[in-house]
């Protein structure tokens, strides 16, 4: 998947190159001769075989926009989630039509994992030089699953991603996407006969990023999660790229693999510090009926960055804000109006858990629920402050290099000192199993078998017609 390379398009424009669009009404067969033509050079250029012919095909933006069916109670419940963990604002009534916009107004194409066949939107909207880079990049996506089956667990999500994914998974897609975009700036090269760096660009683009972040259109974090990969992930991987070829790269997916986003932002190896909360899922979950929504995880420091965009700036966002860690456990459960949370987070030092102490203090105390305003009282100075908001009940609590916000959970301080002193670094991943059983999620469910299947017979029907039923 991919967003449109609008700095390589701007960039082939000055060059001269064909920018001719071609009709609205097109003919499938000069655009599968496109894609032929880019088959035979992406393999030198990236260094890697295909191993299974790749297929094409091409579809409407609004056919593709009806693969991503609504679901109205998961949405409803995600709005109070979001809202109450500071990423949407009160006045917003629903998180559905940005979320739908973000999933069927984003791409310019896909590849379907596991199935070896890449689908482009529209294919009459882009010069035939774009049309070519797009596809450039969407094979760079069939050699990685190919050849390291990174995205194995992506058609069929399992225990290890929660319904909020992870900041793992987020580092593993930034080394997916800027892998992609490096070999897809490296065609754009060789077809032009160029000279170009492709870390120049990137670097650019990532410097772009941190001056940017905090007034990207609302819902931030929707922005910043979907943006990260290819405005960060490809000056990352580009770097590696530049100093140890592709064979660099290709360890990216293995001996090298990045653990978190932090590194990602800073460089440096990293090993995030994992919360233990296995008795504190069990708990909530032996205490309530019905489960509306449960999470148990999130995007690690891009979330963050997304959460402290008004008080934080682009030294700390470049520094990954000093964040080591996190963890977050969200229960909307028995028709309640707001869930209970506990997130924790782990930081370098004191001073960064103060530094983000006080920019959750900035979102808290400007946070409205219902219209209610909080009721804000500093306990301790430094490492405590307690809120009201209604009857939502708030505690913010340092600990050392650790921070805490618990909402509606009785005896926070009890509850963090537990969650410290607990030994256990695995990830549990419950929330996802326990909510298997939601219809609506097993309705996702059977639409990503649908998918997959929608995928096998593109491969096996070379199914090429334009808006065809793909
Ligand atoms: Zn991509």
């Amino acid at each position: 998947m991919k967003k449109i390379l609008l700095g390589i398009s701007v960039f082939l424009l000055n060059c001269g190159s064909d920018n001719n669009p071609v009709d609205a009404i097109y003919d499938v067969s000069v655009y599968r001769a496109y894609v032929e033509s880019v088959k035979k050079s992406v393999p030198a250029i990236r260094e890697l075989n295909f191993t299974v012919p790749v297929k094409a095909g091409f579809m409407e933006r609004s056919d593709l926009a009806k693969e991503f069916v609504t679901f109205p109670r998961r949405y409803a419940n995600m709005t109070v989630m979001m809202k109450q963990l500071g990423f949407l604002p009160d006045s917003v009534q629903s998180i559905e039509p940005y979320v739908a916009e973000n999933q069927s107004g984003f791409h310019a194409a896909y590849y379907i994992t596991g199935t070896d066949s890449l689908v482009v939107i529209d294919p009459q909207e882009y010069p035939v030089s774009q049309f070519k880079e797009i596809v450039a990049h969407e094979l760079t996506h069939a050699l990685q699953d190919q050849n390291f089956n990174i995205s194995q667990d992506d058609l069929f999500p399992n225990r290890h991603y929660s319904s909020f994914c992870t900041d793992f998974y987020l580092a593993r897609r930034c080394v997916a996407e800027g892998d992609a975009m490096t070999s897809e700036f490296r065609y754009v090269i060789s077809e032009n006969s160029l000279s170009a760096s492709p870390l120049d660009l990137f670097s650019t683009w990532r410097d772009e990023f941190f001056k940017t972040f905090g007034t990207r259109e609302i819902p931030v974090y929707l922005n910043l999660v979907s943006m990260f990969p290819y405005e960060v992930g490809s000056y990352f991987v580009s770097k590696i790229w530049s100093t140890k070829g592709w064979e660099g790269v290709n360890q990216l997916y293995y001996s090298n693999r990045p653990l978190s986003t932090a590194e990602i932002i800073t460089g440096e190896k990293f090993e995030p510090h994992r919360f233990d909360y296995s008795s504190l899922i069990k708990n909530w979950y032996d205490s309530c009926q019905s489960v509306q929504i449960a999470d148990d995880d999130n995007y690690g420091p891009v979330m963050l960055l997304a959460l402290l965009k008004d008080y934080t700036d682009a030294t700390h966002a470049e520094a990954a804000l000093g964040w080591q860690g996190d963890r977050v456990l969200y229960l909307l459960a028995d028709n309640a109006q707001w869930g209970k949370f506990v997130w924790s987070f782990q930081f370098k030092d004191v001073s960064s858990a103060k530094y983000c102490m006080q920019g959750i203090d900035a979102v808290l105390s400007a946070r409205t629920l219902g219209n209610v305003a909080p009721q804000r009282l500093q306990v301790v100075a430094d490492s405590l402050i307690t809120y009201t908001t209604g009857a939502v009940a708030t505690t913010l609590l340092r600990d050392g290099e650790a921070l805490f916000w618990i909402e509606n959970v009785s005896d926070p301080t009890n509850v963090a000192s537990g969650i410290q002193n607990a030994s256990l670094a695995k990830r549990s991943g419950a929330s996802y199993l326990q909510i298997e059983s939601d219809p609506e999620i097993v309705e996702m469910k059977k639409r990503m078998i649908k998918r997959k299947e929608l995928g096998e017979r593109l491969q096996f029907s070379q199914c090429c017609q334009s808006g065809g039923d793909i």
